[in-house]
């Protein structure tokens, strides 16, 4: 019998089962594609760990680049999804690019060799009761299972879309034309950024969003049903001229204080405003408030750019809106990934909220050795917040802002920030410290593979 059973044999779920099973823990490993009960829209074979779109795991720069360190973090921890990327490489420059029937066959290879994981083609419908569980089914979860998960969580907690308003890196903001205030000053009075626009601005800007480049909605897409509250800024601008001045865009109650009259000495209205609000507790990333879009990410730039105070923006991640399953992990889950309602329940994977192939793999890693030093009673010492993986599971398990949670990738904006460091020799210096800092706790905790 086995000691863990993980749901969803994906990129979290396998690379789970072979951390857990490296550490003599036996796993049973359900998954519904090949059971004949179960498929998703995305996937087209039944193979482990299947790469449903693209063939990358991004750049492998880990020097420079946030998803390049998280290549390097997983390899020292003898991760599945590297090991097997590695063997099904194929040229990409800088980036690591893989053939995916090759990657998804090593997957698979390595867990069926392997002695302490089960792999069961079936469907699970509800969560377990009880025993040591991780749910790894991923943004396609099964639609029965999410009920479950509804069940345990409330209504309002799982997503089933994310509407992605682009996120801003603070220090890219120009603060010389946009400035902090809360709508009437409210709350502390200064809890947004603003861009203002005139009239002439605001009409460039509305015409900009009609002749952008869209990408389509896939049927499936279309058909899912919780995507009301979250209109495209596009499709806004197409119901009228001022619907976005009455939305989103609303200028009444903030005061650009570098537009003063004797009238209105602390400053007039502008004709449209677009807020950011800040997005995680360092307060270094900002997202604009509404401005989910299905624009390509080309045009989202150019247009964004335009807005005063945005000239020079670097975006952490552009909009987008996609059918996406998820739970709102920083409320949810305790910091070892546990559901604080039902502590024997963990999540994993893109399911918890994080975004792309190599981010849930980290996550299913972490979550694996998680589950394997409770069952070894060890205690649990995280990576280092200065770490790729240590950013990525604070992230996720509370610095984000709850109210407001959306998919992320990984990136330096979720690393506590290095502000004495010139902006020139920023990257090297976030990877540096994140060497040093996740060699530390590798060399401390006991969190050892087994040779
Ligand atoms: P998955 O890899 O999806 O694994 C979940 C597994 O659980 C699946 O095998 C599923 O069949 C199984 N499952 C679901 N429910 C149940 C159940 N009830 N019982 C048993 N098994 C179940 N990321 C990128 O980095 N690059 C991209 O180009 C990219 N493109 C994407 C395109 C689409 C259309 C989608 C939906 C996602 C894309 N992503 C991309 C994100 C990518 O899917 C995830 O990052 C990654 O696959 C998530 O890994 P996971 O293990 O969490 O989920």
């Amino acid at each position: 019998t086995h000691q863990v059973h993980i749901i969803g044999g994906g990129l979290a779920g396998s690379e789970a089962a072979w951390q857990l099973a490296r550490r003599g823990i036996r796993v049973r490993l359900s998954e519904m594609r090949g059971s004949g009960q179960g498929e998703t829209a995305a996937h087209h074979t039944d193979g482990l760990a299947e790469l449903v779109c693209s063939n990358s795991f991004r750049s492998d720069d880990d020097e420079k680049n946030a998803v390049g360190l998280l290549h390097h973090e997983m390899r020292r921890l003898d991760s599945l999804v590297m090991r097997a990327g590695e063997a099904a490489r194929v040229p990409a420059g800088s980036a690591m690019a893989v053939d995916r029937d090759h990657f998804s066959a090593e997957v698979q290879r390595a867990l069926e060799e392997h002695p302490n994981v089960e792999i069961v083609r079936e469907l699970v419908e509800v969560l377990p009761a009880e025993g040591m569980t991780i749910v790894a089914t991923g943004p396609l979860t099964a639609a029965a299972l999410a009920d479950s998960i509804i069940e345990a969580t409330g209504e309002d907690r799982l997503a089933f879309f994310d509407a992605i308003a682009p996120i801003v890196h603070r220090d890219s903001i120009d603060m010389d034309k946009a400035w902090f205030q809360s709508r009437w000053n409210k709350g502390d009075g200064k809890d947004y950024i603003n861009c203002p626009m005139t009239r002439e601005q605001y009409a460039a800007f509305h015409q900009g969003l009609l002749d952008a480049e869209k990408g389509e909605f896939r049927e499936w897409e279309a058909n899912t049903p919780y995507f009301e509250g979250c209109m495209p800024i596009e499709v806004m601008a197409e119901r009228g001229f001022d619907t976005l001045r009455f939305g989103p865009m609303k200028p009444v109650g903030l005061d650009n204080p570098r537009d003063t009259t004797p009238e209105f000495p602390q400053g007039r209205w502008p004709h449209a405003v677009v807020q950011l609000r800040q997005d995680n507790k360092l307060g270094t990333l900002w997202n604009m408030v509404g401005f989910q879009t299905k624009m390509k990410w080309g045009a989202q730039v150019e247009l964004f750019r335009t807005i005063p105070g945005l000239e020079n923006a670097e975006f952490a991640r552009l909009g987008g809106m996609h059918r996406n399953t998820f739970i709102n992990s920083p409320i949810l889950l305790d910091r070892q990934l546990r559901l604080k309602s039902a502590p024997h329940i963990r999540f994993a994977g893109q399911v918890t909220g994080c975004e792309g192939y190599v981010e849930s793999s980290a996550v299913g890693l972490l979550a694996g050795m998680m589950a394997a030093a409770e069952l070894a009673g060890d205690a649990w010492t995280p990576p280092p917040a200065t770490s790729a993986m240590g950013a990525l599971l604070s992230h996720i398990t509370g610095d984000a802002e709850a109210s407001d949670y959306q998919p992320m990738n990984v990136n330096f904006g979720l690393f506590p920030p290095l502000h004495d460091v010139k902006k020139k020799a920023r990257k090297e210096a976030y990877t540096e410290r994140a060497k040093a800092d996740f060699g530390d706790w590798l060399g401390a905790a006991r969190i050892a593979v087994p040779a």
